[in-house]
């Protein structure tokens, strides 16, 4: 079984991922692994490295660079990490996985989506999840989220990011709108432990026969 978790920053992604991994080993004795993108190989680490650098602004680096370099760390994510885990049987929880690329790249930074799910597609050998959970969040309440993280003062959101962050999260959306079968769209702004029975109650369909 392979379940993702997407979101713009701050939407509690990395909690609940790991919580509903707890909650699977101990409720069904299943083996789970749980990862991220990117960087959660080797070489995924210096990519990461690379797509994360202060210095690597939009201004900087072309879309199509960065696109590409996400790319490559899910080629090497999934070949490395995501289908060796799913062929021993596994239960594999993946923080971001195409749609981060689908709702960044191609919402966020305005590449053609039929481009990024190709380029996707070819990474990862068309293996799709089985769910995936969206945590939506509103950019301001997200933003300030993030501010709380870093132990900073929140600041206004320049206009650029903001709404580079929006058309992130309507990315999101319209993927779930469009794919509701994949996706179950959870409201994040509720309680990390009313989250986490939301997610327990769906899994529990998946792997209950
Ligand atoms: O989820 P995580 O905090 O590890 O993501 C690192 C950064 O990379 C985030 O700021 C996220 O917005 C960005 N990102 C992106 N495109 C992706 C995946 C992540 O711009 N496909
Ligand atoms: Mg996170």
């Amino acid at each position: 079984l392979f379940l993702t978790f997407e979101g713009i920053d701050g939407v509690g992604k990395t909690t609940q991922v790991n919580m509903l991994a707890q909650w699977i080993r101990e409720e069904y004795g299943r083996e789970v692994v749980t990862t991220f993108e990117p960087g959660d190989t080797a070489l995924g680490r210096a990519i990461r490295t690379l797509l994360l650098n202060p210095e690597h602004t939009a201004a900087a680096v072309s879309p199509r660079a960065e696109a590409l370099l996400y790319a490559a760390d899910r080629a090497q994510h999934v070949h490395e990490v995501i289908a060796p885990a799913l062929n021993r049987g596994a239960v594999v929880i993946s923080d971001r996985y195409i749609d981060s690329s689908l709702a960044y790249q191609a919402g966020g930074r305005e590449l053609s989506s039929n481009q990024i799910l190709a380029m996707s597609q070819l990474a990862t050998g068309n293996l799709w999840p089985s769910r995936t959970y969206l945590l939506d969040m509103s950019v301001e309440e997200s933003h300030r989220r993030v501010a709380l993280i870093r132990g900073e003062q929140p600041d206004r959101l320049e206009a650029e990011k903001e709404s580079f962050h929006q058309r992130t999260r309507e990315a999101f959306l319209s993927l779930a709108a469009a794919h509701p079968e994949r996706f179950c769209v959870i409201d994040a702004s509720q309680t990390i432990g009313q989250i986490h029975n939301e997610l327990c109650g769906d899994v529990r369909k998946l792997l209950s026969p």
